[in-house]
């Protein structure tokens, strides 16, 4: 099997470090910032609709505890690296964090900023690194044992120090819980951590934490949670589409949520308006609770909606499917009248475990989801790794680097991956081609660029049949469709290539929009600049539609864009007649098919791609909208 290199200096198993931006506060400080009864609001970017009311939880991360672990002469370059490589990636966090607090009250960002600064100095030439190198050579013990080792000996000198006035010993006080913090962030980038556990989630709580990695939206469960609130996070990263689909109401990119979220306060989450609105007075609370019957009620119209034909007022059939991203998503698939499952995000069967899932396992598991669909069709697709989509099993069995690269989104994922490690695409083939003896299903290759990656996908699928032809498995005839991702410029401007050997595509507009404008769709710090309705944008789309549409080849988009009815014209008029979406979108869509003629879309989206300012293009879907309502 062909691994990717890890790096040279393995140690026990590190974890891939997370983005960490959370400032442990000095002892003294007022815990939580604001007044309980200080009703405070906060905005962020509205991911997942509906409103939650519910006491804060807030998901700190586990207390660091590094195993002590000694090292051999010959390993002191590689541990040296490991530290300066964690004071690199921490230095990193808090200039993010410093670069974010002006959108903090002035209140908290007087309070924040000289502690940055006081950590940003003891990561430079400081005695503290000094030392902590000096403990990896002279004591030969792991980076993470010097960093433990080292500020925790400048933490009991500092007390031990401190003069009688309790002025002084509150400051001591303070300064050695700066150098401990700075420690714990150096381990946290240096050690792997345990997941992430939820168990403690009082039921009805609003979770409140600096960052949640799509692995912990799959630990969640959406019956217990209200609702979510992070200070990191963008409007379509994997982390949004996750707890959109569980209809978990979420604001993200909140600045400064942790900070002022005292646990136990309530809170309300307006996943539709993004806003956060800690210690509610009780006028605010009354109408956050006219919001939640409101918006139950409108659900309950919405579902009436089920057993009616998305079909446009001029009789044009329009496909509406589910995305999948977790199992638990299958009842609301069902309650949406969703027609098959149109992008099954794989990537969940190999989350939070730490051996990856065998075929007969990945079988048993889509046969469940292409059983449950009673003969719609599922679009499964591939393993779709990117460097947000952090998943332990591939970690733990060295199949990708334990440190991300240093542009995780341009470097190996998707089906670069996949070609990489043929054992585990080919496992991953085989399962699904036993499972589609089930039901009807397709193939989904992720993250292609070039025609070369289809053929040596196709090349690979070949070699599976075979192979199981060998071992006397019943197969599916026809052998499901093998389609691609049109979720790179690249693959956008080949569409016309690609289509004589694509058997279908999906168009990917979350991955698409962040290629084209260079715009990371998980960071709330370039979140405004993130634009589906971006010229650039729409014009690959209706590149790519119409190669498909000339060759007659199946065509869907299953990005985010899908789900969002002010875009459904504009796409049906693109020419698309199959949409993927999360569930809990198909009613609303399929309302807005049926109020509009297939041909006055076809007419409003020329008027549209004739525009080259995105505003404009919002207002004119605006005024489609409303006009056909
Ligand atoms: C996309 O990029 O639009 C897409 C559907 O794939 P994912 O969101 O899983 O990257
Ligand atoms: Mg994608």
């Amino acid at each position: 099997m062909s691994r990717i290199k890890a790096p040279p200096a393995k140690p026990a198993a590190p974890r891939r470090p997370r983005a960490k931006t959370m400032i442990a506060k000095p002892p003294g400080s007022k815990p939580g910032g604001a007044k309980p009864s200080v009703e405070r609001r906060l905005i962020g970017i509205p991911v997942s609709e509906g409103v939650a009311i519910g006491p804060v939880f807030s998901a700190i991360e586990p207390e660091i505890t590094p195993a002590r672990r000694r090292i051999q002469a010959a390993d002191i370059e590689a541990e040296r690296r490991r530290l300066d490589d964690a004071v690199t990636q921490s230095k990193k966090q808090l200039a993010k964090l410093r670069g974010r607090l002006d959108l903090l009250p002035e209140e908290s960002q007087a309070e924040i900023a000289p502690l940055i600064d006081v950590y940003t100095q003891m990561l430079g030439p400081s005695r503290l690194m000094r030392n902590m190198r000096r403990r990896i050579e002279e004591n030969l013990v792991a980076a993470e044992t010097a960093v433990h080792d080292e500020s925790e000996a400048i933490a009991v000198a500092v007390l031990a120090v401190a003069g009688d006035e309790a002025e002084q010993r509150a400051s001591a006080r303070r300064h050695a819980e700066e150098v401990r913090e700075i420690g714990r962030r150096l381990m946290r980038n240096l050690t792997r951590q345990p997941f992430r556990s939820f168990a403690a989630l009082p039921a009805g709580a609003v979770l409140v934490c600096e960052y949640l990695r799509p692995a912990d939206v799959a630990l969640l469960d959406p019956a217990r949670l209200a609702g979510v609130a992070t200070d990191e996070g963008g409007a379509d990263g994997h982390t949004a589409i996750m707890l959109r689909a569980l209809g978990i109401p979420a604001v993200l990119g909140v600045a400064g949520a942790t900070e002022a979220a005292r646990p136990g306060a309530l809170a309300i989450v307006d996943g539709g308006k993004g806003e956060v609105i800690l210690n509610p007075q009780t006028a605010t609370l009354l109408d956050a609770r006219r919001a939640v019957t409101g918006f139950a009620r409108q659900r309950q119209q919405w579902a009436r909606l089920k057993r009616l034909a998305a079909i446009t007022s001029d009789n044009q059939a329009v496909e509406l499917q589910a995305n999948l991203e977790l199992p638990a998503e299958l009842p609301l698939i069902a309650q949406a009248g969703a027609a098959g499952i149109g992008l099954l995000r794989s990537e969940f069967l190999f989350m939070n475990r730490e051996r990856m899932p065998n075929e007969d396992q990945q079988a048993e598991i889509y046969r469940g989801f292409i059983e449950a669909m009673g003969g719609d069709p599922v679009t499964i697709r591939a393993l779709d790794w990117s460097g947000e989509k952090e998943i332990d099993a591939l970690i733990a069995e060295g199949l990708v680097p334990d440190l991300p690269p240093e542009n995780p989104a341009l470097s190996v994922r998707g089906l670069r991956l996949l070609l990489r490690q043929p054992e585990m695409f080919e496992t991953q083939l085989a399962a699904i081609l036993r499972a589609a003896i089930a039901g009807p299903v397709r193939i989904l290759l992720p993250m292609v660029t070039t025609i070369g990656e289809l053929r040596a996908a196709r090349e690979v699928f070949e070699r599976v049949v075979r192979r199981l032809r060998r071992r006397g498995e019943r197969l599916p005839e026809p052998l499901p469709p093998l389609g691609i991702m049109i979720e790179t410029p690249a693959a956008a401007l080949s569409a016309d290539a690609l289509a004589l050997e694509a058997d279908f595509f999906a168009i990917g507009s979350n991955d698409l929009t962040m290629y084209t404008l260079a715009v990371d769709r998980a960071e709330a710090e370039v979140a405004a600049l993130y634009d589906p309705l971006h010229p650039a944008v729409l014009r690959l789309m209706q590149f790519a539609i119409e190669a498909a549409l000339l060759l007659r080849k199946p065509v869907s988009v299953c990005g985010e864009l899908a789900g969002n009815p002010k875009f459904t014209p504009l796409l049906l008029g693109l020419g698309l007649r199959s949409f993927s979406m999360n569930a809990s979108a198909v009613p609303r869509v399929k309302q807005r098919v049926r109020q509009i003629s297939a041909e006055a879309c076809a007419r409003f989206a020329r008027r549209v791609m004739e525009q080259n300012d995105s505003s404009l293009i919002d207002e004119l879907l605006s005024e489609f909208a409303e006009a056909n309502d």
